[in-house]
């Protein structure tokens, strides 16, 4: 069979489905492959205002009411109660020693609230990616897509102005089909398909931040709510309860998250900075690190203590001996990348899910606009590449900082401050008109917050914790009014993100 198609997408997690569908709708023929099946596990479940500004812009610019209702808990809830997600009012950090319980103390020197939302109603969401996914994907053919599942490519070649693609399918054995499609979009995340066929090679010695991380599902871990009278429970400033939030425990030399769904399971990983990481080879070195590092935060150990790895496997547990990557090009003649099939850096701050929900919205309407123009090669799809390329770099910049303030809890959190204005500014822009963002994704275009950070990078000193939050909390001034640094708050900021859009 070789019938033509305007797109194949490769990847069918919730990028390639959405884009697929807003293509199917208007009116392209698309074909999506995925090497696996749903439903299959994925992670990056932390959503953001971000991400829910941009899902319920996309579903009324394309028309897909189907989409709206996951841009908000209550919604969520409401309208989709089979499909699983956990409630996400903000994000939490807090400060764990070697060998001590948690603790803190009144002025909260130990760890730091932001709130996302107002409400449980609408607030921000984890999402199961598993049922997420898998739900996308059947929209996607409901759509009019062919999906194939479970297939192999086996070659791609260009032919004149198309592409052929030959793809084998476990589901049908011994055939292999042929495809022919005009454009080439890959939504693969970590995949390699665009190296594999594409030449299009890992360009990220640069980056500032290189993290391995083990991660898994698992019932029965314990509240940080419940754990001691020293973890803060529903705290009356942030306005939230911890357990709702995307919790970060913050160590000397990396972190924890905790993500809690509302079916009982919790996603958890540990991230660590290379230089501090042994490589994982194998399943048993992954549950030795796992425990080694546990082992050490009395508290997170009394958290996991009873803790049962959901997945079927000896112990549950995946890795990534380094998460941070990015590709040479995201763009080429007749082939494009979505944001993870280009770059990623980090879990820390939940920046993925709306990066790559930022990629649909742009790649929608330069394809739809312009897809049958040209093929990758006008000033907007370079200026597309050039632009994701300047995103990386800045999410980076944003967490590679962070990173660099370990041990010290304080310069941590304060250097996160600048990943809060960034996003406070965008969510702004987000919330006025989606469509538009002068300053870019996250703000990276605005140069003087740009160059304010990169400094506050360059001067951060591992000896003077002091100078460096002093030093912060003057940089992030003129776009801090939220109060954070600001010492008579606490660490507890109330609400930070405008109304939900999708009110
Ligand atoms: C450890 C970790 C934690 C994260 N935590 C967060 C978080 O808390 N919040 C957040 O916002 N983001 C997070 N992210 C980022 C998040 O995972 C991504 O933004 C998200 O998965 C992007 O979705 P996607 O649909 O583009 O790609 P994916 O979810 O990666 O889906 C890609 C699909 O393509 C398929 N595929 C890949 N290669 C091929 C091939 N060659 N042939 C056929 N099929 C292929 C795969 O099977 C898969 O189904 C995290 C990422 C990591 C690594």
């Amino acid at each position: 069979m070789s019938a033509l198609f305007d797109a194949v997408i490769i990847g069918s997690g919730f990028s390639g489905s959405i884009l697929g569908q807003i293509l199917a709708r208007s009116g392209w023929r698309i074909v999506i492959v995925d090497r696996a099946k749903h439903p299959r596990f994925a992670i990056g479940e932390s959503s953001t205002p971000t991400a829910d500004f941009l899902l319920a812009y996309l579903a009324d610019r394309w028309g897909i009411p189907e989409l709206r209702p996951l841009s908000a808990w209550g919604t969520w809830k409401e309208s989709y109660p089979q499909i699983a997600c956990g409630k996400k009012r903000g994000f939490t950090y807090f400060a764990h020693s070697p060998d001590q319980l948690f603790y803190d103390c009144p002025q909260h020197s130990h760890s730091l609230m932001v709130a996302a939302s107002q409400s449980d109603y609408w607030s921000d969401t984890h999402w199961l990616r598993s049922d997420v996914d898998a739900f996308l994907a059947r929209q996607c053919v409901a759509s009019g897509c062919e999906l194939l599942e479970s297939a192999k490519i086996e070659d791609v070649r260009r032919d004149g102005d198309h592409w052929k693609i030959r793809i084998a399918q476990e589901a049908i054995a011994d055939e292999t089909r042929e495809w022919k499609a005009r454009w080439l979009i890959d939504a693969g995340g970590g995949g390699d398909f665009s190296e594999r066929w594409l030449g299009n090679r890992r360009d990220d010695a640069w980056m500032k931040t290189k993290t391995g991380s083990i991660f898994g599902h698992f019932q029965n871990v314990e509240g940080f709510g419940s754990l001691s009278s020293q973890a803060p429970a529903s705290d009356p400033v942030a306005g939230f309860h911890v357990d709702d939030s995307a919790q970060h425990h913050v160590t000397e030399d990396g972190w924890m998250w905790m993500l809690r769904f509302d079916n009982g399971v919790t996603s958890v990983g540990i991230v660590q900075p290379t230089e501090r990481w042994k490589p994982i080879e194998t399943r048993d070195d992954a549950a030795m690190a796992w425990k080694q590092w546990v082992s050490k935060y009395p508290s997170l150990s009394q958290m996991l203590s009873k803790a049962k790895a959901v997945e079927n496997n000896s112990n549950g547990l995946r890795w990534s001996n380094r998460l941070s990557r990015c590709r040479q090009r995201a763009v080429g003649d007749g082939w494009v990348l979505l944001p993870t099939a280009y770059g990623f850096v980090d879990p820390l701050h939940s920046s993925g899910i709306a990066h790559a929900l930022s990629g649909v919205l742009r790649l929608a309407e330069l394809l739809v606009k312009e897809g049958s123009v040209d093929k990758g090669t006008s000033s907007r799809w370079v200026a597309y590449d050039r632009q994701l390329r300047r995103e990386v770099e800045w999410i980076d910049l944003l967490v590679g900082g962070c990173y660099r303030s370990l041990p010290s809890y304080a310069t941590f959190c304060a250097f996160a401050s600048w990943y809060f204005v960034s996003a406070i500014q965008f969510e702004r822009v987000m919330a006025s008109d989606p469509s538009r963002w002068i300053d870019g994704y996250l703000s990276c275009d605005n140069e003087v917050l740009q160059k304010k950070t990169m400094e506050s990078f360059d001067q951060l000193s591992q000896q003077d914790e002091a100078a460096n939050v002093k030093s912060i909390r003057e940089g992030i001034h003129i776009w801090n009014d939220v109060g954070l640094l600001d010492r008579e708050r606490g660490q507890r900021i109330p609400h930070t993100a405008p109304p939900k859009y999708a009110r």
